[in-house]
């Protein structure tokens, strides 16, 4: 069976994306799939490509009612049958849907869980070809979403034994994956696990100093994306995005506590791009399906690394280039593990914290320690995360951990790091002086040595395992076995050297901007897109994505043909948009290449016959201007007769003046030298003329 015309049709893609093509033809084999794929890795077109290709109907299973209603209205756009059906519809409205089932126009229709019920008349092989249980992970108790209304999909197997189910999730553990087969009743499914991967996202993590500095440098490099900052409290996501917003950031908070309508607003602002910018708590994002997220910004550690990656996923699903930038730093660790402290899995949610902390600490390519996490090996370091980028200079650090190790001695292990610091330091504040840490004998023997290094290098020896933070008793700091070795075996201790913030700035500057010939297309594209998003009532990505945009930029279409080669313009968006779009790429470059080549339009119509001040009228520039573009013609090697502006006479007193003046080209010496007598234009032509003999 044809699989690729549908893709170009509909999609406007040219090829499958790793996996895709083998999903598809098991399902259309009439094969049960399991498919484990990321979010933005291209689930959606497993199922949707063969529901256009099977007879029937192919029901998709999703909990979520946002995510099916940006579904939809992203394949109704590309000109593909499908509807949703759930209890917030009118009984006719839902009738509609149901004659368009029997009379077999329908493709598509999602549902949730608890709406299947009501559609036990069509839950058929009589109508049905496929069906697609998406987020498939929720089934299982084992997942991290588990919804009980998912238990009762088994019986599907049973109604429809014949017809395919395939089952999808962007994150399952072994025994999850299990779980689902076994629930769904599908044992003999096909699994496809793909990579976690997403190079496209680029990974930065940094200590989690002056954070509100940082931030707003990052916003102002990437000004006009959008993006999402996650902050640990819903307090934290008021107070950044009131910051942000009084330095004239376009922005909004987000979190459970605002009212339904509030959220919803601000939801449906920010996928529209009527808001860049949203400070969140991790409530945010779930069922957003938005593709031209630039950036996701973690203003405090995250709980575990699942959230973590779920969360950076959000960007980049265009598959452009995104940024996710996670600050953190010890207080993070205290504030989150007090909230773990109590619960009832309380030792798994500590051991994930610590797996997070690790992966912030980590001084190896980013990347492979995320991907390890899933199981996942990358054989060579990324190149996109921070560590590969900049990666850290290793120093000979024994007697820094000597004098660090020896002060939580003398300090009798019972004393948190900031005091510790602080005691290095030779601070003189109240905790100091009250406890008599003055008196100890490493007060202020490491004066050499700022407060931020300190911190950071006794963050290092945490993570080293030759401190350990008492997080039961107030957070003190105590020695483990390890580091007796290194303060009385004089074992050596390699640290690395702390990242400068200037050093951090300068590495932002020098990331490369994309250059294109057809520089600010991409701009006016979206603003176009945007235009015609607005009168439409949608978002803009529905008409064209980002990368669409991008590629037309990069390599602009002039005609229908090349329109239809650009990959996102399907059939359906080249009858709707196309030639709007081809006009406005036309303007747009006629624009570009005549402001680059004003002289030789005044060229064109001086050879034309005008005059210059003809030229200069036309125009509505200075007729010096237009001498100057001439001048220019002609020295590029034009034939331009320049002759009949200047007279023999000029010429020649101009070219004796010449070597008295060291042959400049700068026109008062000569103007002062004729007693003021030649106007400057003259004496432009005549040295123009002279330039070239
Ligand atoms: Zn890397």
């Amino acid at each position: 069976m044809d699989i690729h015309t549908p893709l170009k049709q509909y999609f406007g893609y040219d090829t499958y994306r790793p996996l895709q093509e083998d999903i598809i033809r098991t399902v259309l084999d009439g094969d049960d799939a399991l498919v484990i794929m990321p979010t933005g890795g291209g689930k959606s077109v497993c199922f949707q490509i063969p529901a256009l290709l099977f007879d029937g109907l192919t029901i998709i299973i999703s909990p979520l009612i946002a995510l099916m209603k940006d579904q939809v209205d992203g394949l109704k756009a590309n000109g593909v049958s499908a509807a949703y059906y759930n209890s917030s519809q009118e009984g006719n409205e839902q009738q509609a849907i149901l004659e368009r089932v029997y009379s077999g126009q329908l493709k598509l229709l999602y549902v949730a869980p608890e709406s299947l019920a009501l559609l036990s008349q069509v839950l058929s092989e009589r109508y049905v070809s496929c069906i697609a249980v998406d987020e498939a992970h929720c089934i299982s108790s084992w997942g991290h979403d588990f919804r009980p209304s998912y238990q009762q999909l088994g019986y599907l197997k049973q109604t429809m034994p014949n017809t395919p189910i395939i089952a999808l999730t962007a994150t399952a553990d072994k025994a999850t994956r299990e779980d689902i087969v076994n629930q769904l009743s599908i044992p003999r499914a096909k699994w496809f696990v793909s990579s976690f991967d997403r190079p496209n996202i680029q990974l930065d993590v940094r200590p989690g100093v002056d954070r509100m500095k940082r931030i707003v440098s990052f916003l102002k490099a990437n000004s006009g994306e959008s993006g999402i900052i996650y902050c640990l409290s819903r307090k934290l996501t008021e107070q950044v995005a009131s910051k942000l917003a009084a330095l004239g950031f376009d922005c909004a908070a987000y979190h459970a506590g605002l009212s339904n309508e509030e959220r919803t607003a601000v939801q449906e602002d920010f996928v529209n791009d009527r808001t860049k910018i949203v400070c969140a708590t991790v409530a945010f994002g779930m069922g957003i399906d938005k593709s031209n997220v630039r950036f996701v910004l973690h203003y405090n550690l995250p709980k575990n690394i699942e959230g973590y990656y779920q969360e950076i996923g959000r960007g980049g699903r265009d598959g452009l280039p995104a940024k996710a930038v996670l600050f953190h730093s010890f207080a993070d660790v205290v504030q989150l593990r007090k909230f773990a402290e109590g619960a009832e899995n309380e030792t798994v949610q500590l051991a994930k914290l610590e797996r997070m902390q690790q992966f912030a600490e980590a001084t190896s390519c980013r990347r492979k320690t995320l991907l390890s996490y899933f199981g996942e090996e990358l054989l060579h370091d990324c190149g996109n995360c921070d560590v590969c980028l900049n990666p850290p200079q290793w120093i000979d650090g024994t007697i820094i951990a000597q004098k660090a190790l020896s002060a939580v001695y003398r300090a009798q292990e019972q004393e948190g790091l900031n005091a510790i610091v602080d005691v290095l330091r030779g601070a003189r504040n109240a905790h100091v002086l009250s406890r008599g840490l003055d008196q100890l004998k490493t007060y202020g023997m490491g004066r050499d040595i700022s407060w931020l290094d300190w911190q950071n290098y006794m963050v290092q020896l945490i993570n080293q395992g030759l401190l350990e933070v008492a997080f039961h008793k107030n957070s003190v700091l105590e020695l483990t076995p390890s580091a007796r070795k290194v303060l009385f075996e004089q074992q050596p201790v390699r640290l690395t050297v702390p990242q400068r913030r200037e050093e951090v700035k300068a590495k932002k500057s020098k990331e490369p901007r994309s250059q294109s010939a057809n520089e600010g297309l991409f701009e006016h594209l979206r603003k176009i897109r945007l235009a015609l998003a607005q009168e439409r009532g949608i978002p803009p990505y529905l008409i064209f994505n980002d990368a669409t945009l991008k590629e037309m930029e990069a390599n602009p279409p002039r005609t229908r043909t090349a329109m239809l080669g650009i990959s996102g313009v399907g059939q359906r968006k080249m009858e709707e948009f196309g030639d709007l779009f081809l006009q406005e790429i036309n303007d747009y470059l006629n624009l570009l290449t005549g402001k680059k080549d004003t002289a030789l339009k005044s060229l064109e119509l001086f050879e034309q016959g005008l005059t210059v001040e003809e030229i200069a009228e036309e125009r509505a520039i200075k007729s010096v201007t237009v001498i100057s573009h001439l001048c220019k013609c002609y020295l590029d090697g034009k034939p331009v007769d320049l002759r009949q502006f200047v007279s023999d006479k000029d010429l020649e007193r101009i070219r004796a003046l010449r070597p008295l003046l060291d042959n400049t080209m700068q026109l008062k010496p000569y103007y002062e030298a004729l007693n003021q007598q030649v106007p400057y234009e003259h004496i432009r032509i005549a040295l123009t003329l002279l330039a070239r003999e």
